[in-house]
């Protein structure tokens, strides 16, 4: 019988991901020490440190006031979670076209399954500095990989490659890549495991492997099991896809808060847009369109809309949202205010397909082919690559 082949697992993570994001809106951030967090006299903790803060011994869940100490060089900034989720979005869209199976960790953290793209990629050193320049390209945002058999051993590894780097470990390699770590790098352990296991003499991995498994499990039962399955680098775990979603949407902060309903219009189109291309991407069709909209003096208002049946046209999503946006807009004061969020979502998802006669169903599977090919060379080209109803008339005349 053929053995399995190999499972290729990739752990991929933002390198610090909300200095990051915060440098794009403020280019002047970096190469400096930054901290996102707020005000360093205030009472709030560390959210985020650049690696230049890093070096001063400052990290996450830390008092603004110890970070101020150690590093007073450092620039604070206040922590906008619109920001990171907006980028968080962007990355997982690239992600998901990407790999068959994503599994999101955090807003920053995923794993993905390869296994079997060989033949679409290539070898997956290369796939993944293509991946990650992709990622670059079309976010700004420096990113880190490890890539290997299990998800032990490429959250290790990828934590080993930060920043902007990445590492693979072959299958078979992992023993002698583990061996040398400090036990406390195994995700998991935590300080009262490490402490335990220091008590015992146990310092690195390859200590927990030089010990082996009976008297490892004879001193710590189960969790000793773990440990020495760790030092060998197995870890069956698998890859597990993201639940459905329970809605699917954009929605963008604007740099100054705009009253001109004209370039409202065109951002909510665009988000509006982007959301139908995600929600055909799951496989999923929207029984109800909202539209979201915060103002500059912070009160956020929401409408929605049910359609007739649920779709995945952007025909039925985007004048919906428009429609939506101008009711919602010209009762705020009149369609005098200033807006600083807006955002369009899908929801009321399902995957069944309308009941309907065997013709329609044809002509639908049709359209929808034609509108997954649109949606795959957006991705590949940008948003900007396409106009739909050139292609349509194209594909038409052939
Ligand atoms: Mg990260």
């Amino acid at each position: 019988m053929a053995e399995p082949a190999a499972r290729v697992i990739v752990h991929i993570d933002m390198d610090a991901f909300f200095v990051e994001v915060e440098r794009l809106h403020d280019p002047a951030l970096r190469g400096k020490p930054v901290v996102v967090g707020g005000d360093p006299d205030g009472r709030g903790v560390v959210a985020a440190s650049s690696y230049e803060a890093r070096k001063f011994g400052v990290h996450s869940a830390m008092p603004l006031r110890t970070a101020k100490r150690l590093c007073p060089q450092a620039v604070f900034v206040q922590h906008h979670r619109g920001r990171y989720s907006e980028a968080s979005e962007e990355v997982f869209d690239i992600l998901e076209v990407f790999a068959p199976v994503v599994q999101p960790v955090s807003i920053d953290e995923a794993y993905l399954d390869l296994t079997g793209t060989e033949r679409l990629y290539g070898a997956p050193d290369a796939a993944v500095t293509e991946l990650r320049a992709h990622i670059r390209r079309k976010t700004g945002l420096p990113s880190s990989a490890g890539i290997g058999g299990s998800k032990l051993v490429t959250k290790i590894a990828s934590g080993l490659a930060k920043p902007d780097g990445q590492r693979r470990v072959r299958v078979g390699d992992e023993r002698a890549f583990l061996a040398p770590l400090a036990i406390s790098i195994i995700p998991g352990v935590g300080k009262v495991g490490e402490r335990r296991l220091r008590e015992g003499g146990v310092r690195t991995i390859g200590d927990l492997d030089r010990l082996g498994r009976p008297r490892l499990e004879a001193w710590l039962g189960e969790s000793g099991v773990w440990l020495w399955e760790c030092s060998q680098g197995i870890d069956e775990r698998e890859v597990q896809p993201g639940g459905d979603p329970k809605s699917i949407g954009r929605e963008t902060t604007f740099w100054e808060d705009t009253g001109d309903a004209e370039f409202l219009e065109s951002t909510l189109h665009h988000l509006a847009e982007r959301a139908a291309s995600r929600l055909r991407r799951h496989g999923m069709r929207a029984r109800t369109v909202n539209v979201k909209f915060r103002t500059s003096d912070f009160r956020t208002s929401t409408r929605a809309r049910t359609l007739k049946a649920p779709s995945w046209r952007d025909a039925d999503l985007i004048p919906a949202a428009l429609e939506l946006f101008r009711q919602l807009f010209h009762d705020e004061r009149g369609g005098r205010a200033k807006v600083r969020l807006l955002g369009a979502y899908f929801s009321g998802l399902s995957r069944e397909a309308a009941q309907m006669d065997l013709l329609e169903g044809e002509r639908e599977r049709r359209e929808e082919n034609l509108i997954r090919s649109v949606d795959a060379i957006r991705d590949r080209f940008g948003d900007g690559a396409i106009v739909v109803g050139k292609v349509i008339r194209y594909l038409e005349e052939e």
